[in-house]
């Protein structure tokens, strides 16, 4: 894990007691012990992280059933994320990775449930729109396409191998500087 410069450290707890406060109001959360989770130690991503936006790490070599908040090691999240503008993306983020901490590991539809009844935030738009805000930060190359002019930010050329997917056009490779 990276460790948390002051100010990142100072956001984190600063997004961690909005969090909880919003969680605290929730139904989903009203017979959930929530007072453990000012407890976890929090940390940033690697910076050129892209298709990660939180994680919640447990100790090494603990097992499935193993899994508590003794057991927790911590939640990162994308340094990116704290910069204001992600803000309320940010709290859906943490959101998410307390429901693991919590004790719910996969995805299912339980967990679908909990993560939904987040108040506010349409985090099925907003995620999508901070892969492409970071894939941009990171991108070398973009793709277009010739005839509709979309463009895709990446780290590596396409070489000839993608087409866009409206036009089925092979995009074309444009080095960024
Ligand atoms: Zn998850
Ligand atoms: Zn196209």
């Amino acid at each position: 894990m990276v460790k948390p410069n002051n100010s990142q450290k100072e956001q984190l707890d600063d997004l961690r007691k909005l969090v909880i406060e919003i969680m605290q109001d929730m139904d989903v959360w009203k017979d959930h012990e929530l007072d453990a989770l000012y407890n976890i130690k929090l940390g940033v991503l690697r910076k050129n992280a892209t298709q990660r936006h939180g994680v919640t790490k447990w100790q090494k070599g603990v097992s499935e059933s193993e899994l508590s908040f003794e057991t927790l090691d911590s939640i990162e999240l994308h340094p990116e994320l704290l910069n204001q503008q992600w803000n309320a993306y940010a709290a859906f983020v943490l959101h998410h990775e307390f429901i693991h901490a919590l004790g719910f590991r996969h995805h299912n539809s339980l967990f679908r449930k909990l993560e939904y009844s987040w108040p506010g935030v349409n985090a099925g738009e907003i995620g999508p729109k901070f892969t492409e805000f970071l894939r941009r930060k990171t991108a070398n190359w973009l793709w277009v396409c010739k005839d509709c002019n979309s463009e895709f930010p990446r780290k590596k050329p396409s070489n000839g191998k993608y087409k866009c997917r409206k036009c089925m056009t092979i995009l074309v490779d444009v080095k960024l500087n």
